[in-house]
């Protein structure tokens, strides 16, 4: 798979990209990230990249032509602009970004892009959540990072892809490790037990009772789609 990412901070990518599971993908050439600099595309001396706004108000908007130059040779690819007025991101739609070939982030910052490029060089608007970053940039690493797991021979195990959080509406339950006890904390009895049936039956009672606590949202659709 290919991710391009239109940014006005390049240096922005050059850790996260570097670590772990996203290096490694990269590494394995399952994965290719390049970073397209939307200020090379900048306006004048000072190569600008930013506006005030028409009608008056606070702050800068990111004017259309360095952003269309920088999409333009990227028009094959499906085109995403990081935006909190975008729709939630969540596990169902990181699936369907990971079957993508070529897709491109494109990271906003001030008060936003200018609406033109949107709705002539914008496939898809995604927000990571309800509250505002000072830029895409976070966001777009969260995108790759959900993505790069799902591809095939990034994760060792994919049975560790296959039974997590999210994929069957459920939280996952509690996990431990060695040691079996720690400052009088003791790992429960039924995961020591060697017995398969109870323990697979223990860890359903957990990720029900887990998302019923702390996710009555998730829970009420879980429910309704049990029943039906
Ligand atoms: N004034 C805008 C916020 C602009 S924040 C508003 O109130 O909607 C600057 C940039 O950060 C945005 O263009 C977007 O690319 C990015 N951004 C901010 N919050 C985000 C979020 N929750 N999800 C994805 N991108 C976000």
């Amino acid at each position: 798979m290919r991710i391009s990412v239109a940014t006005i901070f390049p240096p922005y990518f050059t850790g996260p990209l570097d670590v772990g599971l996203v290096k490694r993908a990269i590494d394995a050439g399952i994965l290719t990230v390049d970073i397209h600099d939307i200020r090379r595309h900048g306006l004048g001396r000072h190569r600008q990249v930013d506006d005030t706004p028409y009608g008056g108000g606070a702050g800068m908007v990111m004017r259309v032509e360095p952003l269309v130059a920088t999409l333009e040779p990227l028009a094959d690819s499906h085109r995403v602009l990081m935006s909190p007025a975008g729709i939630p991101l969540d596990q169902t739609v990181v699936d369907r970004l990971a079957t993508l070939e070529h897709l491109t982030l494109v990271c906003g910052r001030y008060e936003g892009v200018d609406q033109r490029v949107i709705d002539s060089h914008i496939d898809e608007e995604i927000s990571i959540g309800d509250y505002v970053l000072a830029g895409g940039e976070a966001a777009a690493l969260v995108v790759i990072e959900a993505v790069t797991r799902l591809l095939p021979g990034v994760v060792g195990n994919p049975e560790s892809v296959a039974h997590e959080s999210f994929r069957d509406g459920l939280l996952e339950e509690p996990v431990y490790t060695k040691p079996a006890e720690f400052q009088g904390q003791k790992v429960p009895d039924v995961l020591l037990s060697g017995d398969h049936a109870r323990i697979a039956s223990w860890r359903e009672e957990q990720r029900r009772r887990r998302t019923e606590e702390r996710r009555p949202d998730l829970w009420e659709r879980f429910v309704a789609r049990s029943d039906s």
